[in-house]
C-alpha cells in the first residue's frame, strides 16, 4: 500500500473513531492514538524519507489534509460533547424560578430601644457621650458611694436582690463579701464609675437595665429601664440642670409641655427635685392619665451631693455637677398611652406590631 494509501484509510478510521467517541476521554484517547508523537500518523509518515525527492511534495500534502479533516473533526466532537454535558447538568438541578420566594418579615424597633435612642440623640447633639456599667454591681457603686446610710431602706433583702446568698458558699467565696453583691437597683452606680476613671468635664448619659424587688403590677416591673444623666464641671448650677430638663423634656414630649420641679430628697443630690410635665392627653387641665392633677412625674434629679465627690476622690470645692434619671418605661406608657407597662415585656406580638 502507497503512503498516500494509507493516509488516505487513516482519514477514514480517524473520522469513524472520532464520531464513535462518546466522552472527552474517549476523544483525547482518539487525539492522542491519531496525531500523537507515537501516533499513527507521525508512523506513516516516517516512511517519508525513503522515497524519491520527487514523489515527496505529493505524500507531504496528503498528509496535511488529513491532519487538518483530524482536527477539524477533533473540534466539533469536543464541541458537541460540551455542550451535551452541559444539558444532562442543567437537567439534573433543575431550578423553577418561578416559585414563590420565602418572605423574611421585618421586625421593627422595641418601644423602650425607640425611645432610648431618642433621648441618647436628643444628648449627644448637646455634647453627651454615653456610658455604660455592670448590671450586676457592688454594694459599694451601687449605695456606698452614692451616700446611702448603712441602714438606708432601700439595701434591705425585701427593696433589692442580692445575688449571693451569704449562707451558701461561705468557705470558699474569696470575692466581695456575699452581701456585697446585688442587682443594680438604679443607673446611678455608672456616676461613681464614670467619676473614677475620667477626670472632669463630664457630660454622659447612662441607660439600662435594673432590678428591684417589685411584684408586677400596671405601674411596675422588677426589671425596667433608666435613663441616667452625669453632669460634672466648674460653677454648674441648678438654672443648668433647669434648662437642661425642660429640653429634654420639650424634645420628647413637644414644645406645648410645661415643667415642674417639686423638692425631694435622694442621698446623692443635694438639693434634689422631682420633675413632672403638663399632662399631654388633657394639657393641664385634669385628666384619668394625670389622676385629675394636670401633671405627670417622669424623673427625678438633682445637685451632686458634695459627699459623692469625695468618695470619688474629686474636690466638691472646685467641681460641681446635677444627674438626672427617669423611667424610659414610664415614659414609653406615657407617650404612647399604655394602660399597662407589663405589656412592654409580655412579647405579645399583637400590641409590639401597632408601634
Ligand atoms: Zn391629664
Amino acid at each position: 500500500m502507497s503512503l498516500i494509501e494509507q493516509l488516505t484509510a487513516l482519514g477514514a478510521d480517524g473520522l469513524a473513531s472520532i464520531a464513535a467517541a462518546d466522552s472527552a476521554a474517549a476523544l483525547d484517547a482518539a487525539r492522542v492514538d491519531l496525531l500523537g508523537k507515537k501516533g499513527r500518523l507521525t508512523g506513516i509518515l516516517r516512511g517519508l524519507g525513503a522515497l524519491p525527492a520527487d514523489e515527496r511534495p505529493a505524500v507531504g500534502a496528503a498528509a496535511n489534509r488529513v491532519r487538518t479533516a483530524i482536527e477539524d473533526a477533533l473540534t466539533t466532537r469536543k464541541a458537541a460533547l460540551d455542550a451535551a454535558a452541559l444539558d444532562a447538568q442543567l437537567a439534573a438541578g433543575t431550578l423553577d424560578i418561578t416559585l414563590p420566594g420565602r418572605a423574611r418579615p421585618i421586625g421593627a424597633q422595641h418601644l423602650i430601644s425607640r425611645i432610648r435612642d431618642e433621648i441618647v440623640e436628643v444628648f449627644c447633639g448637646i455634647g453627651y457621650t454615653v456610658a455604660e456599667g455592670p448590671e450586676v454591681e457592688l454594694d459599694f457603686y451601687n449605695f456606698t458611694a452614692l451616700n446611702h446610710e448603712p441602714q438606708h431602706p432601700a439595701r434591705s433583702a425585701s427593696d433589692t436582690f442580692y445575688v449571693v446568698d451569704r449562707s451558701t458558699d461561705a468557705e470558699t467565696w474569696t470575692g466581695p463579701e456575699p452581701s456585697d453583691v446585688l442587682m443594680r437597683t438604679h443607673t446611678s452606680p455608672v456616676q461613681i464609675r464614670t467619676m473614677e476613671h475620667t477626670k472632669p468635664p463630664i457630660y454622659i448619659l447612662a441607660p439600662g437595665k435594673v432590678y428591684r424587688r417589685d411584684v408586677p403590677d400596671p405601674t411596675h416591673l422588677p426589671q425596667f429601664t433608666q435613663m441616667e444623666g452625669l453632669v460634672v464641671d466648674r460653677d454648674v448650677t441648678f438654672a443648668d440642670l433647669r434648662g437642661t430638663l425642660d429640653y429634654l423634656c420639650r424634645e420628647i414630649f413637644g414644645s406645648q409641655v410645661r415643667t415642674r420641679f417639686r423638692p425631694h430628697f435622694f442621698p446623692f443630690t443635694e438639693p434634689s427635685a422631682e420633675v413632672d410635665v403638663s399632662c399631654n392627653v388633657c394639657g393641664g387641665t385634669g385628666c384619668r392619665t394625670c389622676k385629675g392633677t394636670g401633671w405627670i412625674e417622669i424623673l427625678g434629679c438633682g445637685m451632686v451631693d458634695p459627699n459623692v465627690f469625695a468618695a470619688v476622690g474629686l474636690d466638691p470645692e472646685e467641681w460641681s455637677g446635677f444627674a438626672f434619671g427617669l423611667g424610659i418605661d414610664r415614659i414609653a406608657a406615657l407617650r404612647y398611652d399604655l394602660p399597662d407597662i407589663r405589656m412592654l415585656v409580655e412579647g405579645d406580638m399583637r400590641f409590639l406590631r401597632q408601634f
